[in-house]
């Protein structure tokens, strides 16, 4: 396969915290960030650029501390921070591979982690590093979906992946409902008026306004980033292209 034949060659992999915890209640499981390291580590050996955004939510939410009474921009912080160890975690795992790769944190600490830097990052990209974006956007109130949303469209990415535990987007939620149909596109207006929790409503109006389309899907499927990003159909489509 060449580089040419790819459908994305740079991506945005968005990994939640719930992604991470695996079946543990809370926290980091280690099997699990083994296997995301050898997912990434195929899509890069074919030649794509990968940058990631790690949630925090394995670790702490801010939401629901906020209201358990730390205040909400203080327990937001405490989530940006989760987001820093799981990043640390997952680049050891990666590393443990072989890959380079780089941190880059929205909230400066120069000892773990470099600042992010833009250019630094695409520079790393072009050099074939896995860059992980820790730190959210670095502001109270925000996710990290908006954060991948607005690291995809600062890099240039050709798309967001979102990766969950479900096969894509759904009418209603597939746990409850056994008949519900998936999507297999979507447009972005129809996600917003719709309230379909694809990603909140700020990182999908960032993805719109930038055109960057969104792929929602089943990580947990081994193989199936390898899928999309050799233009598979995998998952659902958030965009104002379609599958062909
Ligand atoms: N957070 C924030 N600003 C950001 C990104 C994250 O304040 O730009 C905080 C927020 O409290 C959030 C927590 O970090 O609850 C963890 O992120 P998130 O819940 O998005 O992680 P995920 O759901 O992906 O695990």
């Amino acid at each position: 396969m060449t580089s040419d034949s790819l459908r994305f060659k740079r991506i945005l992999l968005k990994l939640s915290g719930e992604a991470l915890k695996g079946s543990l209640p809370s926290g980091i499981d280690t099997q699990v960030l083994a296997y995301l390291a050898a997912e990434i580590d195929a899509v890069r050996s074919l030649g794509v650029e990968v940058a990631v955004v790690v949630g925090g939510g394995n670790i702490f939410r801010g939401r629901s501390a906020g209201e358990k009474g730390i205040s909400r921009v203080t327990a937001d912080y405490m989530g940006m921070l989760a987001t820093v160890i799981n990043a640390l975690a997952l680049q050891d795992f990666l590393e443990e591979r072989g890959i380079p790769t780089r941190v880059q944190t929205a909230i400066e600490m120069r000892e773990v982690a470099e600042p992010y830097i833009r250019r630094r990052a695409i520079r790393h990209l072009e050099k074939g590093r896995v860059v992980i974006f820790a730190g959210g956007t670095g502001n109270p109130y925000f996710t990290t979906d908006t954060a991948a949303a607005l690291r995809a469209a600062e890099i240039k990415a050709d798309a967001l992946l979102k990766a969950t535990k479900v096969d894509g987007v759904y009418e209603a939620d597939p746990a409850f409902h056994k008949d519900a149909a998936k999507f297999e596109t979507l447009d972005y207006l129809e996600v917003l008026n719709r309230g379909l929790k694809v990603m909140d409503s700020t990182a999908v109006s960032l993805c719109m306004e930038n055109h960057i389309p969104i792929i929602i899907f089943n990580i947990s499927q081994a193989g199936n980033l390898q899928k999309i990003v050799t233009g598979h159909k995998v998952g659902t489509l958030v965009g104002r292209e379609k599958y062909e």
